[in-house]
């Protein structure tokens, strides 16, 4: 047992000082208690914050990140962005896998995400034949996560097709692909791993509807019901135009619009982008208790679409966020993109806000920490017992936060951007892994993911 005592802290009913927060050998509180000043406890001064849920990473495209800008022949698109990643993704070894995903989690950590969802789709070989262990990339995604120290809800993918209609997967798919029992052993072979964890959880992700027929879809969900029957489901959909169009050549019904029609989706599944929505489709997901995940600097980066966040918070909506391709490590940013979005498109301010005088930053936050949470399946998210002893500590001496008080703390920190995060440490699972803005690891992560870019580029 471990007692911290935070100088001033948000706790799922707003700001307090002095909160006493008891936290046991796994690294769950177990009592919090405001105004409880306590010599004995380990004190953390200045502003803490629960850590955020990250609901959706491929932590292996952060290595890409910022090499897919130089428009080719023709328009560059998501489309030929994906071309990139797949020759991307072909090069790659099980150790430059584990490099990437260590820096990439201890660079989450320091930007306050202190848990994440991977959505893990590179199992195979680069010609495609299963590794002697099958659940080889997966484990060197559980080393790197468990290096780092960040909660981990893991997602192995299930992919089989190229397209709707049960289209034949392209040969630079081939590193992805299982059959439905081929998929279910991996996830048999993975569920040791996550057994008595509390900062672990095993889901599944059907990637697409393109990349899963209907029958295939099933055979998912009976496996893991099989194994968990809460556990998170995962799955893109309606973040582009095309796959919309193809959705409803294919089946009649758009990809939200068909996929709420199985009867399947509940408040453990997380659509993740959701970007093209028609009213109809808005009001039914929000009612459905799902939670979607959006990506806002991803899905810019892509061009995806603007998610219709206004209507669907309205309607009583769940989101989350995601750094998904990782063009940015930074929750701040995601926050503000989102909101940023809602006013370009709308020509107003403080569009997510919850009510006149209400801070926009605080209802983004708070959204994104019960969303995200819901979607990873972890008792984490928030300061209270039960959950994850996750803190991030905001330095009260940073410029862009002086003089805030309350929720303007959470204004100034998402929307003053600034060269350098407020963000000066983080406790994850009551460990401290983030000292003075740094990774306490981040020297020995770096230096191994340099070798690994390096090398890539001269392949
Ligand atoms: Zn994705």
């Amino acid at each position: 047992m471990h007692r911290f005592l935070l100088h001033r802290a948000l706790l799922p009913d707003g700001w307090h000082d002095d909160v006493l927060v008891a936290v046991d050998a796994q690294g769950r509180i177990t009592a919090v208690t405001p105004a409880a000043p306590e010599a004995g406890a380990e004190r953390i001064a200045g502003i803490v914050l629960p850590g955020l849920p990250n609901l959706h990473s491929h932590a292996f495209q952060r290595a890409m990140a910022g090499l897919a800008e130089a428009a080719g022949p023709g328009a560059d698109s998501f489309w030929t962005w994906r071309e990139t990643m797949y020759r991307f993704a072909g090069r790659l070894t099980p150790a430059d896998i584990e490099a990437i995903a260590a820096q990439l989690y201890a660079e989450m950590l320091q930007a306050g995400y202190t848990a994440v969802a991977e959505f893990h789709y590179v199992h195979h070989q680069p010609d495609g034949r299963p590794y002697d262990d099958p659940a080889e990339l997966s484990w060197r995604v559980l080393a790197a996560a468990e290096a780092a120290g960040i909660g981990l809800t893991h997602l192995p993918v299930l992919y089989r097709h190229g397209g709707f209609g049960g289209r034949e997967p392209q040969p630079r798919q081939r590193r992805f692909l299982h059959d439905s029992d081929a998929y279910a052993r991996l996830l048999d072979k993975l569920v040791p791993a996550f057994a008595g964890r509390a900062d672990r959880r095993l889901g599944i992700a059907p990637h697409s509807l393109r990349a899963v027929s209907p029958d295939l879809l099933r055979a998912a969900l009976a496996a893991i019901d099989g194994i968990d029957a809460a556990a998170p489901v995962h799955i893109h959909i309606a973040e582009q135009i095309a796959e919309v169009e193809e959705c409803l050549g294919a089946t009649g019904r758009r990809p939200v619009d068909w996929l709420l029609d199985q009867g399947v989706v509940n408040d453990r599944w997380c659509l993740v982008h959701a970007t093209h929505l028609t009213a109809g489709e808005t009001a039914r997901l929000a009612a459905s208790g799902a939670v979607a995940g959006l990506c806002p600097t991803t899905e810019a980066n892509l061009g995806d679409g603007l998610f219709p966040a206004v209507e669907f918070l309205a309607a009583g909506g769940r989101i989350g966020i995601g750094s998904d391709s990782h063009v940015s490590v930074d929750a701040a940013e995601e926050l503000r993109l989102l909101e940023y979005g809602q006013r370009l498109t709308r020509r107003g301010r403080s569009l997510l806000a919850d009510g006149p005088g209400r801070s926009t930053g605080r209802r983004l936050f708070d959204a994104a920490c019960r969303g995200g949470a819901q979607a990873l399946g972890l008792q984490c998210g928030a300061i209270a017992a039960g959950c994850r002893a996750d803190f991030v500590r905001l330095d009260d001496e940073a410029a862009t936060l002086a003089g805030a008080g309350g929720d303007a703390v959470l204004d100034a920190w998402i929307f003053a951007g600034q060269p350098v995060s407020p963000i000066r440490d983080v406790w994850a699972g009551g460990r401290h892994v983030v000292e003075n803005g740094r990774h306490v690891r981040a020297g020995e992560f770096a230096a191994r993911y340099r070798q690994t870019l390096r090398r890539l580029a001269e392949q």
